[in-house]
């Protein structure tokens, strides 16, 4: 552990255990505690020695369902008792990953920590896909933003500033709001026909991905079964996949589901 700090807020990236920091891998076996989220992958648990105290955080078919008020308070009590402890986060951990409010309330508490920053899904799926999130001439930026919504409401999202093409949108955790977000789009003035990649646990030895448009995205995620973790990428970059990634070459129009 690092100058004497024992509690680590450690990004997992998005599955693959080759994706993780040295420092994400040296600390998980270092570790007394790990406390985990739902996301983290087979190959990742992998790596966690068989001797160290792993506490589920998180809502996993089965499992009594955590909130997040319960997760922070256990985090302190975990850190309190002076033992060297992880709380290891899909991804980046502060990206849509509640770390913040975690990192927060360990503050508030006086617990000192730090931070291990993870690849996010985004990056970590549009990369490996060979999909630039940004490239010369088809995206000037890059945009990550949440289909979730508070309480299951309307989705509270600038549509108007978010359908610009020349702007790449990765879209966590929309795979329950996917035609309320499509619809928006196209309503708000981005083409139907924007490429979209759906990608479904991606990085992992589970991978699939789906090359289609927007219009055709809510239809495609649903005859293919999509399920979490899913992401989508939209915007003209995803059209390079075919040429970076030959394995997800197709004859015929681009709709093509590999996994
Ligand atoms: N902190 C995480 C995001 C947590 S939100 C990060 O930085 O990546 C959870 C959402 O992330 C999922 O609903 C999904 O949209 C996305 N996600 C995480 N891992 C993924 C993966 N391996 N493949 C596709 N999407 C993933």
């Amino acid at each position: 552990m690092s100058k004497g700090i024992n509690v680590h807020l450690v990004g997992g990236g998005p599955g693959d255990p080759e994706l993780l920091t040295v420092k994400a891998v040296r600390l998980l076996q270092e570790a007394e505690v790990v406390i985990l989220d739902r996301l983290i992958s087979e190959g990742i648990l992998k790596l966690i020695p068989k001797g160290t105290s792993c506490i589920y955080a998180g809502k996993a078919p089965g499992r009594h369902y955590v909130s997040q008020d319960e997760i922070n308070e256990m985090l302190v009590k975990v850190a309190l008792s002076g033992r060297k402890v992880v709380r290891l986060k899909g991804g980046d951990p502060f990206v849509f990953g509640r770390g913040g409010e975690e990192a927060l309330f360990l503050a508030e508490h006086g617990i000192q920590f730090e931070i291990i920053p993870g690849i996010t899904a985004g990056m970590g799926c549009g990369s490996s896909l060979g999909i630039p999130l940004t490239h010369r001439g088809l995206a000037k930026s890059v945009r990550f933003v949440t289909g979730h919504s508070r309480n299951n409401g309307e989705l509270d999202l600038n549509w108007k500033s978010l359908a610009d093409p020349d702007t790449t949108l990765v879209i966590y955790m929309g795979l329950g709001t996917i035609g309320e977000v499509t619809s928006n789009l196209i309503a708000a003035g981005l083409p139907g026909d924007t490429p979209v990649a759906a990608v479904e646990k991606g990085s992992t030895e589970d991978e699939r991905c789906c090359i289609t448009t927007l219009s055709d995205l809510e239809g495609r995620v649903r005859v293919e079964g999509f399920k979490p973790p899913t992401l989508f990428i939209v915007g003209k970059v995803v059209t390079l996949a075919k040429q970076l990634n030959p394995a997800l070459e197709d004859a015929d129009g681009g709709l093509r589901i590999v996994g």
